[in-house]
């Protein structure tokens, strides 16, 4: 391994996009994957406009996406009663220079894979090799780890990059302090299931109260026959101590074990406990995040990701932040080398406002609008102008938007993280 490389732990989307990024601008780069094989896991995930420009920006295009996903065209939340509380375009239809995609995550994911092992080799990824921990000196990093027959191995380049997830080894090691993994309550569970699609066709829609919501929409076109793949998430809030009750993210579950809290999401446009009757996958996912560190970055050895800023899911840009923090991580070393200094400079820049999005995710993100719905009507309404004024709704999205890193005129004006054709000296 030449002494410039950058060890990347953990294949997941930051850790692909890394690998990306870095091929793209000169950087030598190897993965080290826990997992024996990469698989297509997961269900649906959001891509928002900010992380398909970088996408693009890295040769993955309209066409490559459109074979994961497709774009999404809105954004709704509706109350119980069936009456919408807020609608808006997303998209290129709200004016973005870039499309939204909601894509499967696993297809997704296989596409970054595919993509990594054309460009870098097929030797980019080593799989079956768990990071453990690190240590490091003035001249570079060595990255401990255990292959999944048991044997161990050290490897050596110049940076480290934990891309290892939630529940990072490398975070631990870095900040042996942080406390155990947040739960506030809220269970979820996630499929999907074959489906015509509602609304304009390409609708992500919330549909319910801050306590006990549905999430819908679709991940492919329709088919022939008019159905397409439709990604859920159904999702209830019970009295938490704060501890989170389980061990393992995505546990496979069956759908007579909760379609019972949705009997009375049925409406004329959609029946929730027959879509979800019809599932073909089931997963039960406890919403959980970690409290935010003060730093990401130690020396040579960065967090990034989910090992980074895991966060709730309720402003759909987990995937969408790691991703832009790949193309951080790469304008960095751009402009400081391969060097601790551009890991420096990449926690300067993200790690204060990303850490403060995961507080304002546990606080439901946009979904907040549902907290403002119960707070001042219990959730009964016939015109939700009379609860919160269209003015109000838009500006308490944007906000988000502006938070999350994708407010529409700054994303347009924004120069490119990376510009084309940029190499290392
Ligand atoms: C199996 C799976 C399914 C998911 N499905 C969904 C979904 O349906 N919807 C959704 O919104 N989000 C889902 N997520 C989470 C979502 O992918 C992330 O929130 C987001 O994309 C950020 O990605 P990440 O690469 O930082 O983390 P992750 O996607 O968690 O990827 C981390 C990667 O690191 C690997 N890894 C873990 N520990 C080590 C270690 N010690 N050494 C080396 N490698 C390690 C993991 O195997 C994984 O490949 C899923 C995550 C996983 C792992």
């Amino acid at each position: 391994m030449s002494g410039d490389t950058v060890l990347i732990a953990g294949g997941g989307i930051a850790g692909l996009s890394l690998a990306l990024t870095l091929h793209q601008i000169g950087v030598p780069v190897r993965v080290f994957e826990a997992s024996p094989d990469v698989k297509p896991l997961g269900v649906g995930i959001n891509l928002q406009p900010n992380a398909v420009r970088e996408l693009f920006d890295l040769g993955i295009g309209q066409d490559a996406l459109d074979e994961v996903g497709l774009p999404a065209l809105e954004w709704a939340l509706v109350g119980l009663n069936g009456n919408d509380i807020h609608a808006e375009p997303r998209g290129l239809s709200a004016g973005y220079l870039w499309p939204q995609y909601a894509v499967h995550r696993g297809a997704f994911l296989m596409l970054l894979y595919r993509t990594v092992l054309e460009r870098l080799g097929s030797d980019a990824v080593m799989t079956g090799a768990r990071a453990t921990g690190y240590a490091q000196d003035a001249d570079g990093v060595t990255l401990h780890l255990r292959h999944g027959d048991g044997t161990t191995e050290d490897v050596h380049g110049a940076l480290l990059v934990g891309a290892d997830g939630i529940h990072s080894e490398l975070r631990a090691q870095m900040h042996p302090e942080q406390g155990p993994i947040h739960w506030g309550g809220a269970l979820m569970w996630r499929g999907t299931v074959r489906a015509r699609p509602i609304r304009t066709g390409s609708s992500f829609v919330g549909l319910g109260t801050d306590r006990h919501r549905m999430v819908i929409y679709p991940i492919s076109k329709p088919d022939a026959d008019g159905r397409a793949l439709i990604n859920w998430i159904a999702e209830v809030t019970q009295d938490s101590d704060g501890g989170w009750p389980g061990e393992r993210w995505f546990i496979p579950a069956e759908t007579e074990d909760f379609v019972h809290h949705f009997d009375d999401f049925r409406y004329d446009w959609l029946d929730v406990p027959a879509m979800l009757s019809a599932s073909d996958v089931a997963y039960v996912n406890p919403m959980i995040d970690r409290d935010p560190v003060p730093t990401w970055v130690e020396g040579r050895v960065a967090l990034m990701g989910d090992a980074a800023h895991a966060m709730y899911p309720t402003g759909s840009n987990g995937a969408s932040q790691a991703i832009v923090d790949a193309r951080v991580i790469g304008a960095k070393l751009l402009a400081h080398g391969v060097s601790p200094q551009a890991l420096a400079a990449y926690d300067a820049e993200l790690c204060g406002p990303v850490s403060e999005l995961v507080l304002r995710n546990r606080q439901a993100g946009p979904f907040g609008l549902l907290t403002l719905v119960s707070e001042r009507s219990g959730g009964v309404f016939e015109d939700i102008d009379d609860v919160i004024p269209p003015e109000e709704r838009a500006a308490f999205i944007a906000d988000y938007k502006a938070a999350a890193g994708f407010a529409v005129e700054r994303l347009n004006a924004a120069p490119p993280t990376i510009p084309k054709g940029a190499r290392i000296a």
